[in-house]
């Protein structure tokens, strides 16, 4: 049994159908890049793994589980899969600190006491152990990238699903935070990340998924996805031809 298995999924907003028969199984452990256009369904599909959307047709399950379309099931998924944004979405008045505690003690109910211990434990993970104190707007945008993974992370999550993490981030954030995902990839993290850095992507990831028109159009190793590209759509999204 594979960590999250995804089984013809489909997605359709209104008439459009935007996932059209999804197929991807994932291993624990394994550190997958989703590559594609714009428009190509990655975030949409990244938001049905962790039930922000509801999937239209098909299936998908994580550790065993399969998502069901209900109030609890959904509670219990997200909990296992956390998933960090391109906006970092962090509550402006309060703390670092205060920031990594909220969805545990909210959403876990864990106690105070023991939220603050995890809190320190996954800033001091991210390199942030230092600015438990501080209030989001005082630090970078890759530091607060880093405060919303330590966010995740304290969730534990079996998965995290990071979609363009990088993307808003000034050229000489990008490399630090970076820096934390390929840390969590030694880790044994799982991970599936909606990427545009392609030598990231072929240093650190298992697969590559190039999606195309709302379909897994092409799947493997970096080496073999990057290097010898076998659809027309991969080569020119590569610029290879
Ligand atoms: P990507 O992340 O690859 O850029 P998305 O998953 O965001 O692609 O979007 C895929 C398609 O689904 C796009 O055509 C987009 O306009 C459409 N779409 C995404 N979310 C919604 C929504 N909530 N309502 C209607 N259409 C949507
Ligand atoms: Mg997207």
């Amino acid at each position: 049994m594979s960590l999250i298995e995804i089984t013809e999924v489909r997605k359709s907003f209104g008439t459009t159908e935007v996932l059209k028969g999804i197929n991807l199984d994932v291993e624990a452990g394994e550190v997958i890049a989703i590559i594609g256009k714009s428009g190509s369904g990655k975030s949409t599909l990244l938001r049905c793994i962790n039930g922000l959307e509801t999937i239209t047709d098909g299936s998908i399950s994580v550790a065993g589980a399969q998502l069901l379309d209900d109030e609890v099931h959904l509670k219990a998924l997200r909990l296992k899969v956390g998933m960090i944004f391109q906006q970092f979405n962090l509550f402006p008045h309060l703390t670092v600190g205060g920031n990594v505690m909220l969805s545990q003690t909210v959403v876990k109910k864990t106690p105070k006491t023991e939220a603050e211990a995890t809190a320190r434990k996954m800033l001091e993970r991210v390199g942030l152990g230092h600015r438990f104190d501080a209030y989001p707007n005082e630090l970078s945008g890759g530091q607060q990238q880093r405060v919303a993974i330590a966010r995740a992370l304290a969730m534990h999550p079996s998965a995290l699903l990071c979609d363009e993490i990088t993307s808003a981030l000034d050229p000489e954030l990008v490399a630090e935070v970076l820096a934390v995902v390929r840390e969590l990839a030694a880790e044994g993290m799982t991970l599936l990340m909606v990427t545009h850095e392609m030598k990231f992507a072929r240093d650190v990831c298992s697969r590559v998924v190039f999606m195309h028109h709302g379909r897994v159009h092409e799947v493997g190793v970096p080496e073999e996805v990057f290097t010898n590209p076998q659809t027309a759509e991969l080569k020119q999204f590569l610029g290879v031809s």
